[in-house]
């Protein structure tokens, strides 16, 4: 099999299914699977070297209440408990009034980097001497000024790199309500050859920082340990909510647990990014740089306030945006801003810090008592099901009976499937 398909980006959808089909004999069946039952033409605008769609399930998680007001938070992933867990979380705040919010402001921040820099001391101060000129070069790209926004501060220091000395110069830009990736890149690459002259020096790097620690949003809300108990657990309120703070203590200790608490509360901060069309991969990669900023720990944090509740609470970067990217481009996307109804990327940050603190608190609470397989496998049973050849309609039967059976496997599928349907 030949990889290189010269013109292959030329091609319509269709015909690159095609090509890719032929080369690598796919049946017709595979191949109708792999065209999707999306939109092509919006694919095709969206990406490159189209062939198909893929659908996820689009959810909408309830219960959420943030500074006072209500919200229907759309949700797109795959996994199953992630939507459960989120409205679940709403809930427990939402006894005790929901989530109060605050954000930073929508700044982001784009890196020049300079080497062969002789005195890049002195360079640094060269390029803050001539901070006015940067900053009007920046905001002459016709992005962002005109929405209120635009670049609003420069800084500059020396970082020590294994390839020696480097003048590294932040561009602080106020992205409004847009993600900003596209409108901070168009202006470092504006404003390198000025800090080329101000420096001496070659800019070798020229892009956006997703280590967005100007563009924070907090979240924080009470649970009593009351609403912590299940009905038919064995641990009172108190003890459910003592485990959390200790499962949140051992996050605060050790990296390899607090990789995963990091995790949950990005399930659902990227389930709310994919269905309103953001970059949850700038999301992972703010998150988790935040988290690395004094030895990784986790983002939220939990502890018990004077009246013996539990106190949540989290800071993340939360780099999205209401307008740009993908946001209108997909119909799926802008449907699903429609049902959020935010006004502004800052309202947008808030719901998405308290949605990751939804998440994070309704995992840590299963974590800390009956553990996290119980809820996951009862939602998990129906893929098992199906992947096993459930037909459709003995899906949720045999789901039902694997969970009753606390035997939720494949193998035990495949003889449920062999039984019902002798
Ligand atoms: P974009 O290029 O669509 O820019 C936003 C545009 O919206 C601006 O040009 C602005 O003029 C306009 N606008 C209209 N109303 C506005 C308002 N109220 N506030 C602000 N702008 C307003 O999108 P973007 O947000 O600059 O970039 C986001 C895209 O960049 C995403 O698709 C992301 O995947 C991609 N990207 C990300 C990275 C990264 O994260 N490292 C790198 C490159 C590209």
């Amino acid at each position: 099999m030949d990889s290189r398909i010269p013109g292959f980006y030329e091609l319509s959808p269709e015909q690159r299914l095609a090509e890719v089909a032929e080369r690598r004999g796919l049946s017709a069946e595979q191949r109708e699977a792999l065209a999707g039952g999306g939109d092509r033409d919006v694919a095709d605008r969206l990406s490159e070297n189209v062939v198909g769609t893929l659908s996820l399930p689009v959810s909408v998680a309830t219960n959420f209440a943030v500074d006072g007001e209500d919200y229907l938070v759309p949700m797109a992933t795959e996994e199953s408990s992630v939507v459960a867990a989120a409205a679940h979380g709403a809930k427990l705040a939402r006894e005790t009034g929901g989530f109060a919010a605050s954000v930073t402001g929508p700044t982001m921040i784009g890196q020049v980097a300079v080497r062969d820099v002789a005195d890049p001391r002195a360079a640094v101060a060269r390029v803050l001497e001539r901070r006015e000129e940067v900053r009007a070069t920046a905001n002459d790209q016709g992005v962002l000024v005109s929405h209120g926004g635009g670049c609003e501060e420069v800084s500059a220091r020396v970082v020590d790199t294994p390839r020696g000395e480097m003048v590294v110069v932040h561009l602080l830009v106020d992205v409004r309500d847009a993600m900003g990736a596209n409108a901070v890149n168009t202006m470092v690459e504006a404003v390198a050859p000025v800090v080329e002259d101000a420096t001496g020096g070659d800019a070798v790097v020229r892009i956006l920082s997703n280590l967005a620690d100007r563009r924070l949003a907090r979240a924080r809300c009470t649970v009593p340990p009351e609403a912590l108990a299940r009905e038919d657990g064995d641990r009172t309120g108190v003890e459910v909510r003592d485990r959390m703070v200790d499962a949140w203590a051992l996050a605060a200790g050790d990296p390899y647990r607090a990789a995963t608490h990091n995790k949950g509360v990005c399930n659902g901060m990227d389930a709310l990014a994919a269905a309103t069309g953001n970059d949850w991969r700038a999301i992972e990669a703010g998150a988790h740089a935040y988290a690395a900023r004094d030895g990784y720990g986790p983002l939220s944090t939990y502890e018990v306030d004077d009246d013996g509740n539990l106190s949540c609470s989290i800071e993340v970067p939360v780099q999205v945006g209401t307008v740009g990217g993908a946001t209108g481009g997909h119909p799926t996307a802008s449907a699903a801003m429609a049902v959020l109804s935010v006004d502004s990327a800052d309202e947008f940050a808030a719901v998405f810090a308290a949605v990751g603190l939804a998440e994070n608190l309704a995992s840590v609470r299963a974590i800390a008592d009956e553990g996290i397989q119980a809820g996951h496998m009862k939602l998990h049973a129906r893929n098992v099901a199906s992947e096993a050849g459930a037909p459709e309609d003995l899906v949720d039967e045999v789901a039902a009976r694997m969970v009753a059976e606390d035997d939720v496997r494949a193998g035990r599928a495949r003889e449920l499937v062999a039984e019902l349907t002798e």
